[in-house]
């Protein structure tokens, strides 16, 4: 079996996207500028400019108007938590609309804001990957929230934002619409004043940022209650001390990004290292569960391998240095088969076949084709064990 001399190769970015040795360095230089930017003496104030310039990249990254609001978080999901719960108690109407394919912490709390508030909680019913926008009008009349991703973090498809979003304001006019945009940003353009949506979500350490940072983009003239007590940073939404280092590492983490072609530049070389691990694995082995003819982010596959336990193969590659998962991140771990591919119509083998592969836009695109040779390799293995082992007779069938 092959080995990889440059490992790990990182086929996982949708888990988080790492973050690279010379933003470290470049950081390091500078971690005497991080002081608490409500401090006012000049290093409170050095801190307070990097969390504001970061706000400006933040706002023109995901297409935000210039008085739209940026509310640092954790990360995704307390953005998720915060626009959520507080677009619910914003709201006109209570009804909340959401996806089967959502991340966990969009899916739940619409759930929670349902069961505690007496809300009714609708789904749009799915269509295979897709969703079935035919039913939008019985769904979304009446509703007060509407959160819908823009990319899915498991299999890549991406939503037709702009088209639900007209559908949407058509039927439910006074609805506050929510896009979580997690995967999507960085690999495909994100347009929330275009789109007209209320707010969107993003996660730093998807964009090779240190872990520790998100942000909730809102709508200027919309206040949201924050959901922590304390201080008032963030204008009142979200108290506590903003995470500096993390922002900063965010800001620079973007600024690369626009100094290497931006989106167009990263999503073909997203798309060059997803087509050479696909062609590293070759022809006949693995099916791409999401059909070619749909939309995917550039950097994102899910592929079935018949007859292979998808949580074995991630182990096995993990010992060749590659890293793949089995599902999310999040859900990696249980028992259960993955919601989102069970909802697009996979049985439950089926979802337990399947790996998804996320890649970088690292330039580095033969180490993805060794990628995919070696997760072949592994999984041409792993069937033959268990066919070898299928071949055994059980003593307890000889009786
Ligand atoms: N939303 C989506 C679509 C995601 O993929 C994730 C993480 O995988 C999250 C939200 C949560 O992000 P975070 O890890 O920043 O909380």
């Amino acid at each position: 079996m092959q080995q990889n001399n440059f490992f790990p190769i990182n086929c996982d970015a949708n888990a988080t996207f790492g973050v690279s040795s010379e933003l470290v360095q470049e950081l390091a230089a500078e971690a005497g500028s991080w002081g608490n930017p409500s401090s006012i003496h000049q290093s409170g104030q050095r801190a307070r400019g990097i969390v504001e310039e970061a706000r400006e990249i933040v706002r023109s990254t995901v297409g935000a108007g210039h008085r739209d609001t940026v509310v640092w978080t954790s990360g995704a999901t307390e953005a998720n938590n915060l626009i959520i719960r507080g677009f619910a108690r914003l709201a006109r109407h209570s009804v909340i609309v959401t996806s089967p394919f959502e991340h966990p912490s969009v899916i739940e709390v619409a759930r929670q804001v349902g069961e505690q508030s007496g809300w009714s909680c609708r789904l749009i019913p799915a269509r295979g990957h897709e969703l079935d926008l035919d039913s939008l009008g019985e769904i979304v009349e009446g509703a007060g929230v509407i959160s819908v991703m823009l990319a899915n973090n498991e299999t890549g498809y991406i939503y037709p934002i702009a088209e639900l979003v007209q559908a949407v304001r058509r039927i439910a006019p006074g609805a506050l619409i929510h896009v979580d945009a997690v995967q999507g940003i960085g690999r495909i353009p994100v347009k929330m004043a275009d789109w007209g949506v209320d707010a969107v979500t993003l996660s730093g350490h998807k964009l090779g940022a240190f872990p520790g940072v998100g942000a909730a983009i809102i709508r200027a003239g919309i206040v949201v209650d924050g959901e922590l007590l304390g201080g008032n940073q963030e204008s009142g939404m979200r108290a506590g001390t903003q995470p500096v280092p993390a922002i900063h590492s965010l800001h620079r983490a973007l600024s690369r990004f626009e100094e290497m072609g931006g989106v167009a530049g990263r999503a073909a070389r997203m798309a060059a290292n997803r087509a050479a691990f696909l062609e590293g694995l070759g022809p006949d082995i693995g099916v791409l569960t999401v059909p070619p003819a749909l939309p995917t982010v550039p950097n994102t596959a899910s592929i079935r391998f018949p007859g292979v336990s998808a949580d074995y193969l991630v182990v096995a590659a993990d010992l060749h240095g590659v890293l793949i998962s089995s599902g999310s991140a999040c859900s990696s771990g249980t028992q259960r088969p993955s919601p989102v591919l069970i909802t697009a119509g996979l049985s439950e083998q089926e979802a337990r076949e399947t790996i998804r592969v996320s890649v970088t836009d690292s330039c580095d695109v033969e180490n993805f084709w060794r990628a995919g040779q070696i997760v072949a390799e592994c999984a041409g293995r792993l069937c033959r064990m268990v066919k070898s082992a299928q071949a055994e007779k059980s003593p307890f069938e000889e009786r």
